[in-house]
């Protein structure tokens, strides 16, 4: 059985994720999508568990995919997967360099484990779960950004944030 793991923060899933997981559906057997809790990114929207429901309801759609989350090393967490592939999405050339290191880093760590890369849909090149946050706090419509399942949920989250910093 082949697995692919998608990782990330998804602080919030994107429609750019979420077209990057439906293409691994139809590729590999089984899709662990699964949500790193980044020490790098200080101040999430929301809470893990938040996010791990958010990505759940939105891949319910389909049968082979499942939900999970590490606080650990991508590179140690993908061992459980016997011949799993990190698959990732690449937006743009400052994707690559980062993306580049990071595979590096992580054959260093678990030299069995792969990593491939689909390229970003034209139409999501731009879109980034930071971006989505900025244009929430601002009250911007996130249609076509975001599954809309989890938008009213966005939302809510931004319109706390403007009471709190406003
Ligand atoms: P972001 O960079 O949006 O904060 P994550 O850290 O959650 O996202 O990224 C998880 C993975 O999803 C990475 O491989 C990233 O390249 C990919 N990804 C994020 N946004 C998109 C997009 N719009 N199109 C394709 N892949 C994407």
């Amino acid at each position: 059985m082949r697995t692919a793991i998608c990782p990330g923060s998804f602080d919030p899933i994107t429609l750019g994720h979420l077209n990057i997981i439906r293409r691994c559906t139809k590729i590999f057997d089984r899709v662990v999508v699964c949500i790193m809790v980044n020490s790098t990114k200080t101040s999430p929207m929301f809470s893990v568990e938040e996010r791990v429901d958010m990505v759940k309801r939105v891949v319910s759609r389909f049968p082979n995919v499942t939900v999970d989350f590490s606080d650990g090393l991508l590179a140690e967490y993908a061992r459980q997967f016997e011949g799993a592939v990190v698959v990732k999405g690449l937006r743009a050339a400052s994707d690559f360099e980062y993306e580049f290191q990071m595979d590096l880093i992580n054959k260093n760590i678990n030299p069995q484990l792969e990593t491939m890369f689909l390229t970003a849909s034209g139409k999501y090149t731009f879109l980034s779960s930071s971006v989505v946050r900025e244009m929430a706090r601002y009250g911007a419509d996130l249609t076509g950004l975001v599954p809309e399942e989890i938008k009213s949920e966005i939302e809510i989250k931004a319109k706390q944030w403007r009471r709190n910093n406003g």
